[in-house]
């Protein structure tokens, strides 16, 4: 990180402050974002909305809004207020999966209790042929990743004989996420094209993200998608970049606030995040 000092002319001062007001923004982020634009050097900034602990504990209200969201980028994955639906966030759209398999797009004015986004950008890249299970295409990912210890985000675009989704349904207030997993709806979709919205997190950041591998997917023609359990015979291509800063909002709400999040949140969220009835 560099500090640097400069003369600004009064009206852009004044744009700048009112855009750290409104974007309850840093200056140092909104300088950065500007300046990455102006000078077409994308960061690789992850931006999480709340963190996984708190999601355990069952803090599902509304944090941060849609429109601010994806002013940090249009790539990444999330829940909605009572973990009614699965958040996708695709090509700088926000799409919402409900719980009955509807896909709508999301208004910028909504709020989510918990998101992950990115500002996606390839950085390497494979083809692939026929890979058979969720495991194979997992493994060239683990090929494709250089460190344990930065975030990487992964594109996977192409064509799959088969998707096995979960998506969650609403829940009421302060039901733990591990309980809240258990009334899931599984979806099974065979042969479509679409891309799985991939996040990879290392062991050490347990407590804010979901550890290792989280897929949401999202059908070509957005009618299908959620969160990612298994798929099968995947062919296309697979693309990914590395993140080595993160930016995390912590919800302002009273429930956050006052919540004991001590608790190591990992055993519930791996089996929130990967048990399903066929298991
Ligand atoms: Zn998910």
């Amino acid at each position: 990180m560099k500090t640097i000092t400069c003369n600004l002319p009064d009206s852009l001062y004044r744009a700048l402050l009112e855009r750290t007001r409104a974007d309850q923004s840093s200056c140092d982020h909104v300088v950065s974002m500007a300046l990455s634009q102006c000078l077409g050097k994308p960061m690789h900034t992850l931006f999480q909305v709340s963190t996984s602990a708190a999601l355990v504990e069952g803090l599902y209200q509304g944090a941060v809004e849609v429109s601010r969201l994806l002013g940090h980028g249009g790539f990444g994955l999330g829940t909605f207020i009572d973990l009614d639906g699965e958040v996708v966030v695709l090509d700088g759209v926000c799409y919402r999966i409900s719980a009955d398999g509807a896909v709508t797009e999301v208004e910028g004015h909504q709020l989510v209790p918990y998101a992950v986004v990115t500002r996606f950008k390839t950085e390497f890249t494979i083809g692939c042929h026929r890979l058979r299970s969720f495991e194979d295409l997992v493994r060239v990912c683990d090929e494709l990743r250089e460190s344990n210890n930065v975030f990487y985000a992964f594109r996977i675009d192409g064509t799959f004989s088969r998707v096995k989704t979960r998506v969650m349904r609403a829940v009421i207030e302060g039901t733990g996420l591990k309980s809240a997993a258990s009334a899931q709806a599984e979806f099974l979709f065979e042969k479509q094209q679409g891309t799985l919205v991939g996040l990879w997190s290392p062991g050490f950041a347990g407590s804010f993200s979901v550890p290792g591998y989280h897929f949401h997917f999202l059908s070509t023609d957005r009618h299908r998608g959620g969160h990612v359990l298994e798929c099968m015979d995947f062919t296309g291509t697979i693309r990914g970049c590395a993140m080595n800063e993160m930016h995390v909002s912590l919800p302002e709400t009273e429930e956050f606030l006052k919540a004991d999040l001590t608790r190591d949140p990992s055993t519930d969220l791996l089996s929130a995040e990967n048990d399903h009835e066929s298991k």
